[in-house]
């Protein structure tokens, strides 16, 4: 699956240009995946339409490839879609669990317990849950495992006042993590119950603990957990397994939340923070994506410091010199083929360059480097004022570049070519640009 949006991805290479069947094609791989791994589908609809609108609207910046292009959008729509990770400071504060039966609330509270014990603070579990039998010795055992403070209180069978004393037993802990019940089913006992130990608690924040398979059912649920106690964030849990967990990003939506855990195993080590990057790559089944993206990402940086030095457009302000050719050759390894740079200029797109003839704008790789080589090998002056280079000068160039006086000749002749060509452009109104490219 993910190999496939992959291939798709790498077909793309070695284009310079995007083109809507182009973007059909990923979006579709996209789609197939979100949708296999159980999100809603009017969300990938509008994810799939901000990534056609956008792939085919934005303007690649320089030096990036179609491919790259779109696997930025693809993963700026995706990191939209699955939201930055809940924000939870490293401090004192109450955190209160909610969801079905099962789901894995008390797992998680003694996962969560262990991991802020990790960062260094102290915290405790509070077990209110007198309703599954077992479920006070399941918690102690865990806190046990995680070794962390515990709570509960198995001869009373009243959740709120276990809670209650909970917060008293537990003062001296940093982070007070309040495990509930949960029913098999939303009943209104259970709303009840829970919205009760929220008004004694008054956890600052209410996490809802969803199981990685829990597919559509996610909506009610998160809608009946907001209005009821409030939904700060998300836990979903058992990743493990086969599920991707992107029913739970309908709860997300619907809760106007974000996701703070994941839990990826049975045992109290199993936890991680929620990260898109991460997220994104299990539920497209792509690995590497965030390797991929962070490539994308160098190549814009590298581009965009290229840019602060040379900008295409100087090549249409005043005489084009062979400083001007040096720079834009250098920027052209980085960028692309000269064609494709001038693409970038505002008004110069849209197929102006395939009215040149065909060699005006062509050098080779290899004619390239030569160039280079030779053009190191001149003075400022002579790059600023090739015109004035003579005979003499021709052959102390090629004698210090260690390259023909052919190839200095060449590169002379290259330069007046592509001078006369920018000077065409020079001086023209948009629309001229504009009457230009209707020809
Ligand atoms: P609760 O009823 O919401 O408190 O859920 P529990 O914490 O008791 O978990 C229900 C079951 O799911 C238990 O058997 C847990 O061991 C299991 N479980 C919880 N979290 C995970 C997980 O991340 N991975 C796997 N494989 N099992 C989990
Ligand atoms: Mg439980």
């Amino acid at each position: 699956l993910g190999s496939s949006l992959r291939g798709t991805l790498d077909s793309l290479r070695g284009k310079s240009r995007i083109d809507e069947e182009d973007v059909e094609k990923v979006v579709k791989e996209i789609q197939r995946s979100l949708l296999q791994a159980d999100v809603d589908v009017s969300l990938v609809m509008e994810l799939s339409d901000s990534i056609k609108e956008r792939s085919l609207e934005e303007e690649p910046p320089g030096g990036t490839t179609a491919r790259d292009h779109v696997l930025r959008i693809v993963y700026e729509e995706l990191v939209d879609l699955v939201g930055e990770s809940t924000d939870l400071p490293l401090e004192e504060q109450t955190i209160m669990l909610a969801g079905l039966q099962g789901s894995g609330k008390t797992t998680t509270a003694a996962k969560m317990a262990w991991w802020f014990s990790k960062k260094g603070l102290r915290p405790a579990v509070i077990q209110t849950d007198t309703f599954r039998p077992g479920a006070y010795e399941q918690a102690k055992q865990m806190c046990e495992r995680a070794e962390v403070d515990f709570y509960g209180d198995p001869d009373e069978d009243d959740p709120v006042t276990i809670a209650r004393d909970g917060l008293e037993a537990t003062a001296d802990a940093d982070v007070r993590i309040v495990d509930t019940a949960g029913r098999h089913a939303l009943e209104a006992d259970l709303i009840d119950e829970i919205e009760e130990i929220e008004s004694v608690v008054q956890p600052d924040r209410s996490l809802l603990v969803l199981d990685a398979a829990i597919g559509q059912g996610a909506k009610d649920q998160a809608q009946q957990f907001e209005d009821s106690v409030g939904v700060s964030g998300v836990v979903i849990t058992k990743l493990d397994g086969t599920a991707k967990g992107g029913g739970a990003l309908t709860a997300v939506n619907e809760t106007d939340s974000t996701i703070a855990f994941l839990g990826s195993g049975e045992t109290v080590q199993d936890i991680e923070r929620f990260e898109p990057s991460g997220f994104i790559s299990r539920l497209l089944g792509m690995g590497d994506l965030k390797q991929l993206t962070e490539r994308v990402e160098r190549a814009m940086e590298e581009t965009g410091e290229e840019e602060e030095d040379w900008d295409p457009e100087d090549m249409l302000k005043g005489e084009f010199t062979l400083k001007d050719m040096q720079r834009q050759m250098s920027a052209m390894s980085n960028m692309g083929p000269l064609d494709q740079v001038m693409d970038m200029i505002p008004g110069m797109g849209g197929g102006l360059m395939d009215q040149l003839p065909d060699d005006a704008m062509d050098v080779t790789q290899d004619r390239m480097r030569n160039f280079e080589v030779v053009m190191d090998s001149m003075t400022d002056e002579e790059l600023e004022n090739p015109r004035a280079i003579g005979a003499s000068q021709i052959h102390r160039i090629a004698t210090g570049s260690g390259q023909g006086e052919e190839t200095v000749r060449e590169l002379l002749e290259q330069h007046k070519m592509m001078a006369r060509t920018m000077k065409q452009f020079q001086g023209m109104g948009d629309g001229d640009m504009q009457r230009m490219m209707q020809k």
